[in-house]
């Protein structure tokens, strides 16, 4: 099968039609963000052998990369629009590309976000997406909002993806139920998009989870020109991975694991409860864990000392 016909066949498919003038089949597609919207953008890049499994289900890291590059439109207040797609292939394999397709276009459906061009090219299997989402320029949540005396927030558990690696990987051995619930917190983080919407407007400043909290929660400390004291003991973890490692190796995965894709993110705590009071529990599941103070860095409540940041979070190039 050639580019093209592979390119009918598993990706041009009928789908949302958010506002695309021109969708995939010309030089560029040409889109109209809604009314009133900035557009925001970003593009993340996934590597057989590095972000996933070289033998990992094709369904499955198709949604894993969706998942994740939305999960940075989630972290902006931003709704998801469109995507593009750059797959690189080894092989043109209908039977890879049927399951792959099928995974990317069921996770597409969830955010309502539709594919509108790519590219495609042989090589190492590598898989890139660009989302658009749309955002009113006031309402977009930056990194850099936070202030002395904001609670510090993260919505679900921390830890299952890190654990979910575990377990693919068997480096760990738990029960047939945890080990469907933390495989499935690996390939399908489901983006806190619903959240994201919420918290425009009420979040300071705002993060994915996706390189560790320590790592991440430091972003938004750089950025804001602020410390954290965060309390180690009020980090909300899942029964599955509490329930299945030690509670040590449970806290490390929540502090430095990666990969969990929830929010992390600062606000009056006031005006957090508020909104909560008006939206339903599943929409806003957070935990506070901490406060934001005068200073830099991260720092332990329990000890008062500070976590050390450069051992933490998964870095390329080092
Ligand atoms: P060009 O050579 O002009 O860049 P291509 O031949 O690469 O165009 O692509 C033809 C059309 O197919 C374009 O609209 C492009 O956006 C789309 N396309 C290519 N690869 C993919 C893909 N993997 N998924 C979705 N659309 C794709
Ligand atoms: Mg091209």
């Amino acid at each position: 099968m050639n580019e093209f016909a592979l390119i009918q066949t598993y990706f041009n498919k009928a789908q949302h039609n958010k506002n695309v003038l021109v969708g995939i089949g010309d030089d560029c597609a040409v889109l109209e963000p809604p009314l009133g919207q900035a557009l925001a953008v970003s593009i993340d890049t996934q590597l057989a052998g590095r972000h996933f499994p070289n033998d990992a289900a094709p369904d499955l890291i198709a949604a894993r990369t969706l998942h994740c590059a939305v999960s940075d439109l989630a972290a902006m207040g931003a709704e998801p629009l469109w995507f593009t797609l750059a797959l690189t292939l080894p092989a043109s394999d209908s039977a890879w590309l049927e399951r792959f397709s099928y995974g990317l276009f069921e996770a597409a459906e969830n955010y309502r976000i539709s594919l509108v061009g790519g590219d495609t090219t042989a090589g190492p299997l590598t898989i890139s997406i660009q989302v658009h989402g749309g955002v009113p320029q006031h309402s977009k949540i930056l990194r850099s909002g936070a202030k002395p005396g904001d609670g510090i927030f993260v919505t679900g558990p921390l830890g299952d993806g890190a654990a979910g690696l575990a377990v693919i990987q068997e480096r760990i051995q738990v029960t047939e139920q945890a080990e469907r619930y933390l495989k499935s917190r690996f390939y399908q983080p489901r983006a806190r998009v619903r959240s994201g919407l919420l918290l425009r407007n009420v979040a300071t400043a705002c993060i994915d989870v996706s390189d560790g909290l320590l790592a991440d929660l430091g972003h938004i400390c750089k950025a804001s020109d602020v410390a954290a004291v965060i309390d180690s003991s009020r980090l909300p973890l899942s029964s599955e991975l509490s329930a299945n490692v030690p509670t040590s190796q449970a806290l490390e995965w929540a502090l430095t694991g990666g990969d969990d894709y929830q929010l992390c993110f600062t606000a009056d705590a006031e005006e957090l409860e508020q909104l909560q009071k008006r939206v339903h529990s599943d929409e806003l599941d957070v935990s506070c864990i901490g406060e934001i103070a005068e200073g830099k860095g991260i720092i332990n409540r329990n000890t008062g000392g500070a976590y050390s940041l450069n051992s933490s979070g998964f870095k390329h190039f080092t």
